[in-house]
């Protein structure tokens, strides 16, 4: 499962692997916005929330970008007070299922069982906390919900995609991970990750 069309659309958050302690912990995408103007960089340069960094686009022109990581900040909305003329808090706002922006894949972990808090370079499907090997190949899912879609659909009689939250993930599941064998063994393995015990 590693074809376009599974990274795109991610969710805007994910469950992964801590880095510090390997249990199950919140990734969150960091948002990017391009700055206006060349005068305001050094606001976000600055800034304790913001990161400054400098993007180069498929044509090969620079702009610049302020990255804020809601992960680790907080909600925008309730943060940010002070801005440049010309932005507002929600520039920064995600959408329940953003694509991935500018194909970055940065962002933040979160970890309640560890309490590690950092920026955090996404790796995926490495980074996946629902994520089961068969075969020499990997099946994951993007969080506790999709896990637990993925491993009904599996064990389900006539696989009927569409009528699941996650339709669209489930549609890709590479047949490999569908034979009877092979459900039954992956549900096993994706129930014990569910239920925290691995
Ligand atoms: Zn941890």
């Amino acid at each position: 499962m590693t074809g376009p069309y599974e990274w795109n659309p991610m969710p805007h958050q994910l469950e992964v692997k801590c880095p510090a302690c390997q249990e199950k912990a919140q990734f969150e995408f960091a948002e990017v916005q391009k700055i206006i103007l060349k005068e305001d960089i050094d606001f976000f340069k600055s800034s304790k929330v913001f990161e400054y960094r400098k993007f180069q686009d498929s044509c090969g022109h620079y702009w610049h970008g302020a990255l804020y990581y809601a992960g680790l900040h907080g909600d925008p909305e309730i943060t940010l007070h002070t801005l440049p003329k010309g932005y507002t808090p929600s520039d920064w706002k995600h959408s329940a299922y953003l694509y991935r922006s500018h194909g970055l894949d940065i962002g933040s972990v979160r970890c309640d069982r560890c309490g590690f808090r950092g920026k955090h370079s996404l790796q995926w499907p490495e980074d996946a906390y629902f994520s089961v090997a068969y075969k020499n190949q990997l099946l994951w899912a993007f969080n506790q919900e999709s896990a637990q879609e993925l491993h009904d659909y599996l064990l389900s009689f006539q696989r009927e995609h569409l009528k699941y939250k996650w339709a669209a993930f489930l549609l890709h599941v590479p047949t490999v991970f569908k034979t009877r064998k092979a459900s039954w063994t992956i549900s096993k393995q994706l129930c014990g990750l569910i239920e925290g015990k691995r």
